[in-house]
């Protein structure tokens, strides 16, 4: 088949999707770049064409929406909308994380869901894909708030779930403290201690390294990425965005291997230190976001540096760019302007950061570019290992999580490398992870028949 063949074919396959789901952009937009490079493989093996695996992984196994009422600190009841999508258990049971802010509706959870399923199945662990949560801001609510809400929403989606069936995790707004009310609330209701949660406090079942996996994975994934090219981190300046639990951990890894990391953001504006966030800076940090619950502005006050209100950090001289708050942060013109200033590699800590406009950049400059499902695999892959931990009612060191996170990391690296087209020293990552993630769930489906 030609590739003006293969664009028609992709055309119609996405016209069918935005046909069936209705103004869900994004969640076409990650099906879009899927189906982009996957068809090609899907003709070349048309086993998976007749089994029709790419429609049927489109669409939820499931989809459970729910209302969830809770009472404010003023006694005054609130509503707010549940959601769980359970995506795909060809390999494992649904696993994903909770995000709980006012963005969430059922594309951006279907979106990603079903990221998740294939970037899952890249961790070579026996996981599925789900994605859940809420339109809740948990910003500016007391901690019996957030409480209140978490009982509610657990006190439906209990039914779902459970270690078998359905592991969700946290994501945006879902951090330690929701977790810690999701699970005590889910226990009450079940009168059982299970590993029905993942990244559950150290005491209570929770996984060494859980915390940091994701933002860890991440610059593990880029150092793979460099050493293709027989480079390291050592030395490179670092631009992340976020400031909460990836960006927090990716900054402490990009720093613990030599980089210096210069910027930090929130919602409301970026944070520029050219002298860099080294340890002392980030646990200020840390205590400002996890517990004081502050803005990033706080941190150009005490420090003395400049703080851009309403800005992205993308304008910012860099090696690396380490984008880690979330979909669709980078535009095409912040990925050329980054490329304009010298950036060579874009490693995500979120899910679909870059636009698409921004990835085209990415690929015509032949930088290093690795995608969400890839780069930031190693928080999913150490909450199979807090799984694995639960059901063996043992924890394992430090050491031993880390030392598996890094090998997870590895693996997943040479699957993108295995499956992805290169060019000279390039190597397309996207297409790597999507095939690599593809095959694994396209077999296990096939050998289930069509249920
Ligand atoms: P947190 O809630 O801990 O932090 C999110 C950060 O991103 C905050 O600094 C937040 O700022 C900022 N942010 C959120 N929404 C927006 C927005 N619309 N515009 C600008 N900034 C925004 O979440 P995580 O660190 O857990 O998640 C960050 C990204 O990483 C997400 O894309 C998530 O899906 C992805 N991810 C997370 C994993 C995990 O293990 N936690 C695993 C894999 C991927 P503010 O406080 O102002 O809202």
């Amino acid at each position: 088949m030609t590739n003006n063949a293969y664009e028609s074919v992709i055309k119609e396959f996405m016209a069918k999707v935005i046909a069936r789901n209705p103004g869900e952009v994004e969640f076409h937009q990650a099906v879009e770049e899927v189906v982009t490079t996957i068809i090609p493989y899907v003709e070349e093996n048309p086993k998976y064409k007749v089994a029709k695996i790419l429609e049927r992984i489109g669409e939820p196994e499931r989809v459970i929406l729910f209302r969830i009422p809770w009472k404010d600190d003023k006694g005054e009841i609130q509503i707010n909308k549940g959601y769980r999508i359970e995506m795909n258990s060809a390999i494992g049971p649904y696993k994903g994380g909770l995000r709980f802010h006012p963005t969430v509706n059922l594309g951006v959870l279907k979106f990603l869901a079903y990221e998740q399923v294939f970037k899952n199945s890249l961790t070579t662990l026996p996981m599925g894909g789900g994605k859940g949560g809420s339109d809740f801001d948990p910003k500016g609510k007391s901690d019996n708030e957030v409480m209140a809400f978490c009982q509610s929403f657990m006190t439906e989606l209990f039914r779902h779930i459970g270690p078998n069936t359905d592991v969700p995790a946290g994501d945006i707004g879902v951090g330690g403290r929701e977790i810690g009310f999701l699970f005590g609330q889910y226990k009450r209701l079940k009168n059982e201690f299970t590993g029905v949660l993942t990244g559950k406090g150290r005491e209570w079942g929770g996984s060494l390294i859980r915390p940091e996996a994701t933002g860890y994975g991440q610059v593990y994934f880029a150092e793979e990425m460099l050493k293709t090219r027989g480079d390291s981190m050592k030395g490179k300046t670092c631009c992340v965005s976020g400031s909460g639990n990836v960006a927090q951990y990716a900054t402490e890894k990009a720093t613990e291997l030599g980089g210096k990391v210069v910027t930090l953001s929130d919602s409301a504006g970026f944070i520029y230190d050219p002298d860099g966030i080294d340890s002392e800076k980030l646990a200020y940090i840390m205590e400002l976001k996890n517990v004081k619950r502050g803005r990033i502005k706080e941190y150009a006050e005490k420090y003395g540096c400049e703080y851009y209100e309403g800005k992205r950090p993308w304008g910012i001289k860099c090696d690396v760019a380490l984008p880690s708050a979330t979909q669709n942060e980078i535009d095409e013109e912040d990925a050329k302007t980054l490329i304009a200033n010298g950036c060579f590699l874009v490693s995500e800590g979120a899910n679909m950061p870059s636009t698409p406009e921004a990835v085209e950049v990415y690929q015509n400059a032949k930088i290093m570019y690795g995608p969400g499902k890839a780069a930031n695999a190693g928080g999913v892959s150490v909450s199979g290992l807090e799984m694995s931990q639960n059901s063996l009612r043992l924890s394992w060191t430090r050491e031993e999580v880390d030392a598996r996170l890094q090998q997870i990391m590895k693996d997943i690296h040479a699957t993108c490398v295995k499956y992805g087209p290169k060019d000279g020293d390039y190597i397309d990552y996207v297409t790597g992870a999507n095939i690599g993630g593809f095959v694994k769930i396209a077999d296990a489906m096939m050998a289930q028949g069509y249920v």
